[in-house]
């Protein structure tokens, strides 16, 4: 691995260490036969004391002559040693940095924010049979997609502050690392965007954007609560979640209403196709965990 300036990192150690390099006592390496013969044989280091220089014919009928105190020598390369180390620890701290930031990058695209980068499964609370429910129901859904199988769709019900999102966003880091396609989007924005791709100036057609909601490992609509206004609308929704059937892939949906209020606010159809294949409820009907 070198550097930006394609420097090895022992190149890079003795780039930065040159003022302490060992110190050469006569100029230039090398002599013809006659200056060699008036260098001396010994010279004295100020640390090391006297020492032999090193002559040696090369080509040409060139002397090199090596006047540089040995112990100087394995002085210096020991600190290029200690500096080797320093400066692979910082390449390895930037690695993991630029890993971490691309990492939480992704997981902003996939609707997980840096404030809820901390939600896990580990730090979800328990402390009641239903909560327990609800987080081996989720869990169980990621390990399905993670092994591979078939998983099942889910409709997660309940008041505000009750830990859905947080779920949400467990499920969607935890898919993430393991290399699945996922992410979680607000009703709202999902379907913006799909219309959005009516404009003329629209960058993307509505069949990519709808490819990508049915498309990936798991697609997490949130904030199902909002009534819409048209036909339209209801259709976008249903074309997503009919995709993702098709290619028998989950879908869980997040709503503070009861399960009556999503059907009013998706319709019939898409509740009909989220209960196929084994759909699942899990009703969040606990008091709220906020302050
Ligand atoms: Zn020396």
């Amino acid at each position: 691995m070198t550097n930006i300036n394609g420097q090895t990192v022992n190149q890079e150690a003795r780039s930065e260490l040159s003022h302490l390099a060992p110190k050469n006592h006569i100029k230039g390496l090398l002599h013809t036969k006659e200056e060699a013969k008036k260098i001396p044989r010994e010279f004295e280091c100020e640390k090391h004391g006297y020492f032999k220089a090193k002559f040696s014919e090369v080509m040409n009928g060139k002397v090199m002559v090596n006047a540089v105190c040995n112990e100087c020598i394995k002085e210096f390369d020991l600190l290029v040693a200690e500096k080797e180390q320093e400066i692979l620890a910082k390449r390895e701290k930037i690695k993991t940095e630029k890993q971490r930031e691309a990492r939480a990058e992704k997981l902003k695209g996939r609707g997980v924010g840096k404030r809820y980068l901390q939600n896990s499964f580990d730090n979800f609370n328990v402390d009641t049979p239903s909560k327990q429910n609800a987080l081996l129901k989720t869990k169980e859904l990621c390990r399905c997609i993670i092994e591979g199988e078939i998983a099942p769709n889910l409709l997660m019900v309940g008041g505000v502050g009750t830990g859905k999102t947080h779920l949400a966003n467990a499920a969607v880091i935890e898919l993430t690392d393991s290399g699945k396609d996922c992410g979680r989007v607000n009703l709202i924005d999902m379907v913006r965007r799909l219309k959005s791709t009516w404009s003329k100036d629209s960058e993307e057609s509505e069949e990519s954007v709808l490819k990508m909601y049915s498309s990936c490992d798991l697609l997490i609509i949130d904030e199902v609560g909002v009534q819409f206004n048209s036909d339209t609308e209801k259709m976008f929704v249903f074309d997503v979640i009919n995709g993702r059937y098709e290619e028998e892939l989950p879908t869980v949906i997040i709503s503070n209403l009861d399960v009556a209020g999503v059907k009013e606010i998706i319709g019939d159809r898409c509740i009909d196709r989220l209960r196929q294949d084994g759909g699942k409820v899990i009703a969040f009907d606990w008091e709220s965990q906020r302050a």
